[in-house]
């Protein structure tokens, strides 16, 4: 089967030159600007996706019969590594590529998998996670968002937070309770909700760095067909902990579905940071040289432990959780970059709404993202000790209690 496949060389060099012809290059001094959020956004990752899709290095993992090209990994990383330099469609790597749709892969019926897997590598629909409530993001199990069945649809009511670029989004999958009679893991229902529908609002939240990205949702009786369903009814927990898996690893970096690379752990990051400081006049400076190889240490360490962890699960060595190793390196490490970034910027971070200052202050300012987007640090610490060195679990009042009988706080 292996000698069938095309020699990684001759891929690179044929990835290199489409990408040469069909995407622009990439301004390695000019990284993307939060406060620049634009209506163009959307719509040019919709392009950039499609002429991934049309030169056949969209999906490059995804099983052909989907649209994908059902390739190794290392093909992706090809792609990933020659892709530093050029523009690429990063609003559909994580959810849509490497969270969501991985999930509808494993969990959906064969129509869902042919209906909506497709529709995403073409570029056609984004997708968005409704996973965290106001009451919380960390205990997504406690979900209070619930979806009651009337004949062939199911009638959703609560809302949902946090979920990134919803506004700009088509499809989103939403985790509902659907049985408040057994505890609260067991019933639970995964649907995929189309975004702008009769019963959904969705807000705009504006953030303290001045974007906007982050929305919530309000559903009132909004109608979802049965059809829609993800996986059983009360079962949705089984879909939801893999797409937790999921999460983890496009965060961590270890997923074989992302495209491009947005974590500054290759060429790209080593670029930036060194930019950083010509710009301000301290490349020759010894402490700025200190700060410059230590974020190359974390680069180099970082890239190790998610090749380490990655075939650790692929050859059954690490149960799935270990994915928490690469995520609270990564949500560490990114802080630390930042944070570097910062202080080798000085007192030009202290301006960011100028055309010509660079983002290392908000970058800074938004730098405890990286440690929340995807689950929290302190929940990937808790899974290490309870799941992975098989340490006591933490004490839940909730456990095996009937969801109803669940004290909680008065919901919104
Ligand atoms: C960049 C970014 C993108 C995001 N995108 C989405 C998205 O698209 N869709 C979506 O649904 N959500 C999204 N989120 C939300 C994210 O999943 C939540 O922020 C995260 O799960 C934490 O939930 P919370 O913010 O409600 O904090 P809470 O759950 O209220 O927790 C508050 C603090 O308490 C800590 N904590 C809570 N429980 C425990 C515990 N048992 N042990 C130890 N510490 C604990 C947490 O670590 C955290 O520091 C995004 C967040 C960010 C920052």
């Amino acid at each position: 089967m292996t000698d069938q496949l095309e020699d990684l060389d001759t891929y690179r060099e044929r990835v290199r030159t489409y990408m040469e012809e069909n995407l622009p290059r990439r301004d390695h001094d000019r990284p993307w600007n939060p406060m620049e959020d634009d209506d163009d956004r959307a719509s040019m990752n919709r392009d950039l996706q499609r002429r991934l899709f049309d030169g056949g290095f969209a999906g490059v993992c995804y099983p052909a019969e989907y649209g994908g090209q059902g390739l190794p990994i290392y093909y992706q990383r090809v792609i990933n590594d020659v892709s530093e330099d050029f523009d690429m469609p990063l609003l559909f790597s994580t959810p849509t590529m490497s969270i969501t749709g991985p999930t509808v892969l494993e969990f959906g019926t064969e129509e869902q998998r042919r209906r909506y897997i497709p529709a995403f590598l073409r570029g056609d629909e984004l997708w968005v996670q409704f996973m965290s409530e106001p009451s919380g993001g960390s205990d997504m199990a406690g979900a209070l968002t619930r979806a009651e069945r009337d004949g062939d649809v199911f009638v959703l009511n609560g809302s949902k937070i946090w979920s990134t670029y919803a506004y700009r989004s088509d499809l989103a999958l939403c985790l509902a309770r659907t049985n408040w009679d057994v505890p609260k893991h067991s019933g639970l229902t995964m649907f995929i909700v189309p975004i702008h529908h009769p019963g959904i609002t969705v807000n705009q939240i504006k953030m303290v760095d001045g974007t906007e990205e982050f929305c919530e949702e309000f559903f009132d009786d909004a109608i979802i067909p049965a059809e829609n369903v993800v996986g059983a009814v009360d079962d949705g927990w089984t879909v939801a902990t893999r797409l937790l898996f999921h999460e983890r690893a496009a965060v961590g970096g270890s997923s074989p579905y992302t495209q491009g690379r947005y974590r500054n752990t290759g060429d790209a990051g080593r670029r930036r940071i060194t930019s950083i400081a010509r710009r301000e006049g301290k490349a020759d400076d010894p402490i700025t040289r200190q700060l410059i190889g230590q974020t190359e240490v974390l680069n180099v360490v970082q890239r190790a432990l998610i090749d380490r962890v990655r075939t650790g699960i692929e050859s059954g060595h690490f149960p799935g959780p270990a994915g928490s190793l690469v995520r609270l390196f990564g949500g560490m490490a990114e802080v630390e970059r930042v944070t570097i970034g910062l202080e080798l910027a000085g007192r030009s971070a202290l301006v960011w709404d100028e055309p010509a200052a660079g983002t290392e202050g908000v970058d800074y300012v938004r730098r405890q993202a990286s440690c929340l987007g995807g689950g929290s640090t302190e929940m990937a610490r808790n899974l290490i000790s309870e799941r992975i060195l098989g340490m006591p679990r933490e004490h839940a009042a909730d456990r095996g209690v009937a969801f109803r009988e669940v004290k909680r706080n008065p919901s919104r």
